[in-house]
């Protein structure tokens, strides 16, 4: 991927080591311009990673103590994270089971007098249906954030990730869709005044009269501009590689018809960004170890779910049953642009093979 880019980046590189301003300057303005524009959005803000999008996203919107903020159990941790940082309570909620996605109805239910916000979480690339969720949101005064740190390019109804809610949070870990050399993230938002915030908030809570003035406790979560360099040189390749990613999610979903192996699936009004390609296995981690022995390298996204993790014990209300059964069951395995059909194959060849055998053996 950084191949097919390369010329640029070692362009973009240059350029801004020539102008010596790394931190902020006219790279980063630049992508942040893009950023939005790609997005559907009015700003963007650029940030040091996903984790304090959402973070600096929840504290612009003036949620923190005594607030809860709805979101699924089963994302990654960054998500939790961010909502107890920014000093709120989050109410962990359970998944559909076919789209491992929370539902309109699902928020619906949580909704308390203390809910102030909720999290809604791209998982994989999928999109939910973000008409009902913003119904619900609306209806309850809740703010709807978006979790698009896993769907940069996915559409819901033709609309980009990161363009239903107050505000979309990307994050760009050089293993997300469209990544950076290191760490950066993104805000995007139609809120001039939730942007200025952000901005100030990752900025030492800087005022925007004088660099000298601080009106908030902020902190420091800048984009720099090298990164920002490297994120406008590798932008223009993000869709063909969505669709690459499309291409071989296609391919895998085909071979693997009628092998008893259950794919995640997605809402039909959505355009996955294909970030992971997951499937539900009941013998997980024998399926696992037994493709591993075949040195077909796969993730698991994620086996413990926030709700469950030590730190969040003091949050816990209740089982999730969907949360927890797919968590024993996900598996994802090996997904990139540039994954050949005859890799794919393989991968295939060997699970149906390992599935097959799994079966015979409980049939024994
Ligand atoms: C990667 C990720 C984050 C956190 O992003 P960082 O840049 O690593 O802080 C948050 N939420 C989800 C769903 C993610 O996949």
């Amino acid at each position: 991927m950084n191949q097919e880019a390369a010329r640029d980046l070692d362009a973009a590189w240059r350029r801004v080591v020539s102008t010596g301003a790394f931190i902020g300057g006219a790279h980063v303005d630049r992508f942040e311009e893009q950023w939005a524009d790609y997005c559907g959005r009015r700003w963007a803000v650029g940030v040091a990673n996903g984790t304090q999008a959402l973070e600096l996203t929840l504290r612009a919107l003036g949620i923190g103590q005594g607030d809860e903020v709805i979101l699924p159990a089963n994302t990654f941790v960054a998500t939790a994270e961010a909502v107890a940082l920014a000093g709120a309570t989050p109410l962990f909620v359970d998944v559909a089971p076919e789209t491992l996605l929370v539902t309109p109805a699902i928020v619906e239910a949580a909704v308390t007098p203390r809910s102030a916000a909720v999290i809604v979480v791209h998982l994989y690339g999928q999109i939910p249906d973000m008409n009902g969720l913003g119904q619900v949101a609306g209806k309850a005064s809740l703010a709807l954030i978006e979790d698009a740190a896993q769907a940069h390019g996915a559409t819901w109804k033709r609309r980009k990730a990161g363009s239903f809610g107050h505000a979309g949070c990307f994050s760009f870990y050089p293993t997300k869709n469209l990544g950076a050399f290191g760490d950066a993230g993104a805000v995007v938002t139609n809120d001039g005044e939730l942007a200025r915030r952000v901005r100030s908030l990752g900025d030492h809570g800087r005022s925007a009269a004088s660099r000298d003035l601080h009106e908030h406790i902020g902190t420091n979560s800048r984009l720099d501009a090298l990164q920002a360099a490297v994120l406008s040189a590798k932008l223009p390749l993000l869709d063909r590689w969505v669709e690459a990613r499309r291409r071989a999610l296609a391919a895998y979903n085909r071979l693997l018809k009628g092998s008893g192996v259950r794919l995640v699936k997605g809402e039909q009004s959505a355009a996955s960004a294909c970030h992971l390609n997951v499937i539900r296995t009941r013998a997980r981690d024998r399926v696992r170890a037994a493709l591993e022995a075949k040195r077909i390298r796969t993730g698991v996204h994620y086996p413990v779910p926030c709700h469950l993790q030590d730190p969040y014990r003091a949050f816990y209300r209740e089982p999730l049953p969907v949360a927890e059964r797919s968590a024993s069951e996900v598996l994802s395995l090996p997904l990139f642009p540039h994954i050949t059909t005859d890799q794919i194959r393989h991968v295939c060849r060997n699970l149906r093979q390992i599935v097959d055998d799994e079966v015979l053996s409980h049939v024994r």
